[in-house]
């Protein structure tokens, strides 16, 4: 859930997950329609796909436990090397660290190297006696983790409570590296059309092309160079939505009928109990304004 998400945006998510499913079987035993119905307005939906194909992997393959080599654990669907080294560590307590921005920060300050300069798995390999010197592997994990978010933050690093600032070159140095935790925003336009009938009903499909929308339940969606202009669509508004690091400009049309292409099925506007993504509730609350 953390994946690209901040703590308190997912701790009343995470509550009520684990309050519904409280062991790995009972949520092995869930289906997607209930899963995804959870884990609405978080985003990011192929975590929640992924976390309960992996557990119905672990309780059918592994006997609900985890398996405890990395090979094993990277075939869960999802899991990479950060995850991968993450519950390794964290459940098994093996020497595992579980390389992400936060502890990349860390490592390229106490060297004070770019941290495009540096190998990662080898430095950790090359010092393991010493970044491994204790039998609290799970807590090294959690607590690397933290440091980089709590102490050695990317902005002003608390270098006066740090406990490691007698060995950090950055703390040290008079010429200290930039660091620069810069994203990549790719800016795209989208026209939507919008199937409305006299029920407060939309039709939604989730036959898209839009790669990162797939599976998605969407009303017609195409890219667009410009507004387009249309007879038989009504143009209603433009607005903008972000999803990971695109910014989406949308031009929003719509058309009454009861009549929709037979692969869209109706969704009522309001009140709804099946699974709507936020990026489809947005667009159910200004369709919602022609009522
Ligand atoms: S001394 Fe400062 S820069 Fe160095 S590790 Fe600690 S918080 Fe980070």
């Amino acid at each position: 859930m953390l994946q690209q998400t901040q703590v308190k945006t997912v701790i009343p998510y995470f509550n009520r997950f684990i309050k519904k499913f409280t062991t790995l079987k009972s949520l092995s035993k869930s289906n997607e329609k209930k899963i995804l119905k959870l884990w609405e307005g978080l985003g990011y939906y192929r975590r929640a796909r992924n976390l309960l194909a992996s557990s119905k992997i672990l309780v059918k393959k592994y006997n609900s436990q985890l398996p405890k080599t990395i090979e094993e654990v990277k075939k869960l669907p999802g899991v990479g090397d950060y995850t991968a080294n993450a519950l390794l560590g964290l459940i098994h307590n093996q020497p595992k660290i579980a390389i992400d921005g936060n502890v990349k920060r860390v490592f390229a300050r106490l060297l004070n190297k770019k941290k495009d300069k540096i190998n990662y798995e080898k430095l950790i390999v090359l010092n393991k006696k010493k970044i491994f010197n204790t039998n609290r592997n799970a807590d090294l994990v959690e607590a690397l983790m933290e440091f980089g978010a709590l102490i050695c933050k990317p902005k002003d690093p608390k270098c006066g409570a740090c406990c490691l600032k007698k060995s950090c070159k950055y703390f040290k140095s008079s010429k200290k590296i930039i660091i620069k935790e810069k994203k990549m925003i790719k800016e795209k336009n989208y026209d939507i059309f919008c199937y409305l009938n006299g029920n407060e009903q939309i039709a939604l499909t989730k036959e898209n092309k839009i790669s990162f929308l797939k599976n998605f339940n969407l009303p017609e969606i195409k890219e667009s160079k410009k507004i387009s202009k249309t007879k038989s669509w009504k143009f209603l508004n433009s607005y903008k939505n972000s999803i990971s690091n695109l910014k989406l400009n949308i031009n929003l049309y719509y058309k009454f009928s009861n009549k929709k292409p037979s692969n869209y099925n109706w969704y009522f506007l309001k009140n709804n109990k099946e699974f709507i993504p936020s990026f489809t509730k947005k667009i159910f609350q200004k369709v919602s304004t022609l009522y």
